[in-house]
């Protein structure tokens, strides 16, 4: 724990230190001790209050969004004085905004405000563009090219073209990213634009601390000065009808203003539960495009070039094993690598296949070693709950329609997950030989190709059997 914790601090400290004056990091930085790491947050002490408040303020931002990075999102850094009890409970940053400032939504009672909450409150630094997130850094394959298309679009002509830019898809599969690189790229151009990125949480929670403090009106006219509003996962709209009202009147008001609105969603509109239909033909106005999980080509690129962006050695065998295990999001490709690394400085060994074998145990599919086992039943059930069928069903002789989808479906998935032998898989259902197998396998990969709707739903499908 305690090496881990120091691990990946010193890699958080690598990772910013090219960027800053050698004696501001020996000052500031280095002689910081991390104390803690959970599966949330990494814990880091410095010697005084005023030290604590230094970094925050001067380096906060690039130690936060490095840490992120380098944890895949899962870990944020909490600082505190030695000695001190510092909770690392979020402060209520409840929207972020960057970009140019001249008419910046920024009221001045809410920054009176949480000057005032500072002794009190826990604090975090805000989260701005992740300066990560850019296109330079997106590598582009056939899962995402559209995306990142219309991305680039928006960006030259913001308000124009696409509008809204409605992204959808799994999870990890490189949405906010994308959001924030259109978002920086929207600033390094000509436009002078006001850019916001806010997760629907926020919006969220915004909108309710402004109904209780009755400053609602307030809230609207920081939202409508927007020149590009970035809104990510508005899947959590669901079922939140003073919000979604709410949202409905903001979208409207900066799309007749022809401000431009980006949002992301894990579904298509149509498929967001409890969202009012007048929203969603909203959110149809524009351009809908989906972001896949990506190919194995991709697969290997996206791990090259984080090797090389992040000054790492891995070798082709090393990269192949990796591609090969991490088969759904780009996340878990990035927890993959950081694991690696947390492996081989604990065992002080090179990444090498052995160790990559070892290291990543726990998340290699059952055909490639002796991982967790997802069973044949499972992958049965999860997908007859996904197509509504009885499970038992797909096991039967019965030909409808219906079953035939689902059971060709489970037949892929289990030749995928667990590469039973065709023969095997023809057994479990009701005795079939292994063309008919082949057969009901190709059906379900051309379909895949061809139809981007059934090619998400086995995707969900197989990441709710892989998490
Ligand atoms: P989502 O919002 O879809 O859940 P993220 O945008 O948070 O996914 O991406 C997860 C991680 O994978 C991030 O660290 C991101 O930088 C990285 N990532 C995703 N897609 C790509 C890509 N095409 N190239 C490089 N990195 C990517
Ligand atoms: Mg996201």
């Amino acid at each position: 724990m305690e090496s881990t914790a120091s691990d990946l601090w010193s890699r958080v400290l690598s990772a910013v230190k090219t960027g800053m004056p050698e004696q501001s990091y020996r000052t500031w930085l280095s002689g910081m001790s991390p104390v803690g790491l959970s599966d949330a947050e990494l814990i880091v002490e410095a010697p005084s209050e005023f030290h604590v408040e230094w970094v925050e303020d001067k380096y906060g931002d690039a130690l936060q969004s490095a840490l992120r990075r380098l944890s895949g999102e899962a870990v944020s850094l909490s600082l505190r004085p030695s000695g001190g009890s510092g909770s690392s409970d979020g402060g209520t940053v409840p929207w972020v905004e960057v970009g140019s400032h001249e008419h910046a939504a920024s009221p001045g009672s809410r920054n009176e405000e949480r000057a005032a909450g500072r002794s009190r409150e826990p604090r975090k630094p805000p989260l701005p563009l992740n300066e990560r997130y850019t296109f330079e850094r997106f590598v582009v394959g056939s899962h995402n090219q559209l995306a990142v298309a219309a991305g680039h679009a928006v960006a030259e002509r913001p308000g124009k073209t696409y509008n809204p830019l409605f992204v959808y898809g799994g999870v990890g599969l490189g949405k906010t990213h994308l959001m924030h690189a259109t978002g920086h790229a929207v600033m390094a151009g000509p436009h002078d634009a006001t850019v916001v990125y806010v997760t629907t949480e926020r919006f969220m929670n915004e909108l309710v601390g402004a109904i209780q403090t009755g400053t609602t009106p307030e809230f609207r006219r920081r939202f409508r000065q927007i020149d590009v509003l970035l809104v990510d996962d508005v899947h959590f709209l669901e079922e939140k009808e003073s919000t979604q009202e709410e949202f409905f009147h903001t979208f409207n008001a900066l799309h007749d203003a022809g401000k431009q609105i980006v949002l992301t969603s894990d579904r298509p509109p149509k498929e967001l539960p409890g969202v009012e239909d007048r929203l969603i033909s909203r959110f149809e106005w524009g351009l809908v495009v989906d972001i896949k999980p990506p190919d194995y080509e991709t697969r290997v690129a996206i791990l090259r070039k984080k090797a090389i962006d992040d000054d790492l050695i891995l070798g082709p065998d090393v990269i192949d094993f990796v591609a090969r295990s991490c088969t759904y999001s780009v996340r878990e490709l990035e927890g993959a690598v950081i694991k690696l690394l947390a492996y081989s400085s604990l065992r002080n060994q090179e990444i090498d296949l052995d160790l990559a074998r070892h290291a990543l145990q726990s998340i290699i599919r059952p055909a490639s070693g002796n991982g967790p086992v997802v069973r044949a039943e499972q992958i049965r059930d999860e997908v007859a709950r996904e197509w509504n069928v009885d499970p038992d069903s797909l096991a039967s002789k019965r030909r409808t329609r219906a079953i035939a989808v689902p059971r060709q479906v489970t037949m892929y998935l289990i030749k995928e997950m667990l590469d039973e032998s065709l023969v095997k898989i023809g057994r479990r259902f009701g005795g079939r030989d292994h063309s008919t197998v082949i057969h009901s396998i190709r059906r379900v990969q051309a379909k895949i190709h061809s139809d981007d709707e059934f090619a998400h739903r086995v995707a969900r499908v197989r990441q709710l059997l892989e998490s």
